[in-house]
């Protein structure tokens, strides 16, 4: 593991030995993915963190910046409220309507970046990011360093319908938590490795996935 994730999770790994908070990030279904109805339920969803903040901050992506692994778009990061406002005043961040934030989120789904809520002590919402398995902190540490108790699943699952489904394997190619995999030139899910990211439902061509809430 090198410095900068090291230094994360020592980071992390303080605020969870005094319960400051439960994980460092959860993940938020992207907005396409859900179905209205689905929507107005859980308290923790993409629309509703930014219409719920103060105020909003677009600020380049750092992972990104950072580690350069891909050439996913890096003006994606929402910082909130306070936090949000910390950056503008530096010149760090630009502030950002609820309806640019909405369009940031439509080019971070059609990227294929997954969306994760940050967090801080006090189990206090900071950022709405999205993100890739390459550059991501927090996704490189869950992924690559087995640090799973970081990063917490959203409300949902997918569902594939499998009468429906042509095997393309767009799908597979979406899912970075690799719930999807190839076998026997077959498109397999294993919903236990579901993060609930809903990146697979807005890619499949015959709309043979959805995603359902988790039973509570
Ligand atoms: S958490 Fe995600 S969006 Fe935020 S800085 Fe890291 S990769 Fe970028
Ligand atoms: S299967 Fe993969 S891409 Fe689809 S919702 Fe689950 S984690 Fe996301
Ligand atoms: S994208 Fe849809 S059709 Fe293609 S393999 Fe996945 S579920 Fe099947």
């Amino acid at each position: 593991m090198d410095g900068w994730l090291q230094k994360r999770l020592e980071k992390y790994g303080a605020w969870m030995d005094e319960n400051r908070i439960a994980f460092s990030s959860r993940v938020i279904p992207v907005r396409a993915s859900l179905a209205d109805e689905q929507w107005v339920l859980p308290t923790e969803q993409v629309l509703r963190i930014i219409k719920n903040a103060e105020s909003i901050a677009l600020v380049d992506c750092v992972c990104r910046r950072h580690y350069k692994r891909c050439a996913k778009p890096v003006a994606v990061c929402l910082l909130l409220d306070g936090y949000g406002e910390k950056l503008i005043e530096k010149g760090a961040g630009k502030r950002i309507s609820y309806d640019e934030a909405t369009a940031v989120l439509e080019v971070a789904n059609r990227e294929g970046l997954v969306h994760l809520s940050l967090y801080r002590p006090d189990h206090k919402l900071y950022a709405l990011c999205s993100c890739c398995a390459c550059c991501c902190h927090d996704l490189q540490l869950l992924m690559a360093h087995g640090q799973s108790q970081l990063v917490a699943h959203s409300d949902y699952v997918s569902a594939t319908n499998m009468e429906a489904c042509l095997h393309c394997g767009q799908c597979i190619e979406r899912c970075v938590f690799g719930a999807r995999e190839w076998v026997e030139a077959k498109m397999d899910y294993d919903a236990a490795r579901c993060f609930g990211c809903g990146l697979c439902v807005t890619t499949c061509p015959v709309n043979a996935i959805t995603m359902v809430m988790k039973p509570a």
